[in-house]
């Protein structure tokens, strides 16, 4: 059982000649989750090797390898499920006693992988971590993005769609922007993949800021949905995705320690142009290259404190970019970010050297700062990509301001609390100060956040190009397309309605909801019988897509298992917690 901990397995396998001459490995293992075990073929283990012989020649510790498990081989013990959150996978417990295994055929690579396990369980997570939560996380966001810009519309409160209330454009613009900025960070990312990159830091990255990204984005959703995510049965859309989304959080590496640890902590290293050079140049007692290295590394410094100054003075105009326009406006802003990161990553590290690691806060603001900056670049290469279209560039200054918001707080965060020998009072007074009065940015504007709500709830090229992928379904008397449906209709309808409530004003019509007055409105001439249909159907298709599931006792017990449960567990009767 290792968790977060990956190295500290203690899974064990032992190398010896059998009786017929032959190399085999003996397992033994308890190992609380594997995906799919119980009902698997084949398990894939990691485990630390030994070779207490010396059979294979590497000497006793071999360290961690990985092997291919047959499920019925006699020892491995399955059956057992877990229940994640009451979603139709399993995840399961398994245990080995004394599993025998010739060794060429179970270790991945044979006995040539023996040792080389933790390698192979980076490589395979670098490339991972990249693909399949953050298409998760980018399509859960636009999953969410159809359904709650589409109740926004059709769900009417004080006479109007609560889409047109400001306190629901908020959290529509949020997850409109989320929309746009992970989709162009997904293709970005698994560009690189595609073109056979392993990069550790930028799918740890995707990995991290695209689950916690869905996850504001369903929660907005359920906001925006109110009663109707709240009530379960097939008429609810985003109910699963909420109990989900933890999984996704905590799968392949848990967010928490992702940003704090795997982020900045691999990056700091990986990315800069001189540390790890210098590490290795002091394992291998390379005086040379360490002083080569080192020296660079001080004239590195020297430069981006400078080129952070210049550039926070002129809010990066000297930043010279590939770009023109609202591009080259964000690329400016990012470079002079990555200046005043460049430095400051540079002094924690001088300055707190190998302490920077348990100091998770400060890690933790620093992979912020960088996975931001990402994401912006992604946004950036997304709409240069698109041909720079007009009409995106809602989404993108809204993606862009609200990642250079994000950078800022992080920098804020990081003058407040880091310690600099001697220094920390010009940190923590006026840089501080100086940095807020100058920010890179307070976020998205209202009126940004106005279009971007406004362009969403509109049906459209522009929608579909926000929102692909996402399974609508063709029958519209269910699901997302009987949503989808009605916030047609409701769109279409727009402007009778505009029409009714004119007559309305003007007393021509007496003062009732409009589903109510389309037979009236009609008769007065207010609308034709076309229009009036239109407005009729409409009408009924909006009530049909906000009902919610009800049930009698009997189904309700089946289903709500849980809180039947709970009931039982003090006492109460279920009848009386559904009178209740
Ligand atoms: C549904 C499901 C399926 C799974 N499938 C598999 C599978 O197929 N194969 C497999 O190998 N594993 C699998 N796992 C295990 C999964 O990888 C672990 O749950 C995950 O790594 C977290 O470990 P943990 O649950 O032990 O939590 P812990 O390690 O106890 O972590 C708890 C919290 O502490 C935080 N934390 C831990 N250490 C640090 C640190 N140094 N700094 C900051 N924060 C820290 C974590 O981020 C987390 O928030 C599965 C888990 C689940 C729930």
């Amino acid at each position: 059982m290792a968790g977060s901990d990956a190295g500290g397995l203690e899974s064990t396998g032992i190398v010896f000649t059998g009786d017929d001459g032959e190399l085999y490995v003996r397992l033994n293992w308890t190992k609380r989750y594997i995906t799919l075990a119980a009902i698997s073929t084949v398990l894939g283990l990691a485990f630390k090797l030994k070779d207490p012989e010396n059979l294979l020649g590497k000497g006793e510790d071999l360290g961690i390898t990985c092997a291919l498990v047959p499920s019925d081989t006699p020892g491995v013990v399955l059956g057992r499920r877990h229940d994640p959150l009451g979603i139709p996978f399993y995840n399961c417990p398994t245990e080995g006693h004394d599993v025998v295994l010739k060794l060429e055929d179970a270790i991945i690579g044979g006995a040539d992988g023996a040792g080389r396990g933790w390698r192979m369980l980076m490589e395979s997570l670098a490339a991972g971590r990249g693909i399949s939560l953050p298409a998760t996380g980018s399509g859960s966001v636009k999953a969410t993005g159809r359904i709650a810009s589409s109740h926004a519309k059709v769900r009417k409160q004080f006479g109007l769609s609560i889409g047109k209330f400001e306190g629901i454009e908020e959290p529509l613009a949020r997850i409109g922007g989320y929309s746009y900025l992970l989709e162009a960070a997904r293709r970005y990312t698994n560009g690189g993949l595609d073109k056979g990159a392993k990069p550790a830091v930028v799918t740890a990255i995707a990995k991290y800021t695209f689950t916690e990204l869905a996850r504001k984005a369903i929660n907005d959703g359920m906001d925006i949905l109110g009663g109707n995510a709240i009530s379960r049965g097939p008429r609810n859309l985003l109910a699963h995705a909420y109990v989900n989304i933890p999984v996704s959080i905590t799968v392949e590496g848990a967010n928490i320690l992702t940003r704090t640890l795997m982020v900045f902590g691999q990056g700091a290293i990986r990315c800069h142009p001189y540390t790890l050079n210098e590490i290795l140049a002091l394992e291998s007692g390379d005086v040379k290259a360490f002083d080569a290295n080192f020296w660079k590394h001080i004239r590195h410094v020297v430069r981006n404190l400078f080129r952070a100054l210049g550039l926070s003075v002129t809010r990066g105009r000297l930043a010279s970019v590939p770009a023109s326009g609202i591009s080259a406006r964000y690329m400016r802003k990012i470079s002079w970010a990555s200046a005043s990161f460049a430095f400051l990553a540079d002094l924690a590290m001088g300055t707190l050297g190998g302490n920077l690691k348990r100091k998770e806060k400060l890690t933790g603001r620093f992979a912020d700062i960088f996975s931001w900056m990402y994401l912006g670049s992604a946004v950036i290469k997304r709409y240069e990509e698109e041909g720079r279209r007009q009409e995106d560039r809602i989404f993108v200054e809204w993606a862009m301001e609200y990642a250079l918001a994000n950078m800022q707080e992080a920098f804020d965060g990081l003058y407040k609390n880091m310690s600099v020998p001697g220094l920390t009072w010009l940190f923590r007074g006026p840089i501080a100060l100086w940095s807020r009065m100058n920010a890179l940015s307070h976020g998205p504007s209202d009126k940004v956040g106005h279009k971007v709500a406004v362009a969403i709830q509109t049906p459209g090229e522009q929608r579909d190009r926000l929102f692909p992928g996402v399974f609508v379904g063709s029958d519209e008397t269910e699901g997302l397309a009987r949503l989808e449906r009605a916030f047609r209709l409701a769109h279409d309808a727009e402007p009778l309605e505009r029409k009714v409530k004119a007559a309305i004003r003007s007393g021509d019509l007496p003062k009732q909801p409009i589903d109510k007055l389309v037979n009236a409105a009609v008769d007065k001439g207010v609308l034709s019988a076309e229009e009036g249909k239109v407005l009729a159907v409409a009408s009924a298709a909006a009530a049909d897509a906000i009902e919610v599931d009800a049930f009698t006792l009997d189904q309700y017990r089946q289903t709500a298992t849980t809180i039947v449960a709970t009931v039982a567990d003090v006492d109460i009767g279920t009848e009386q917690l559904a009178t209740v």
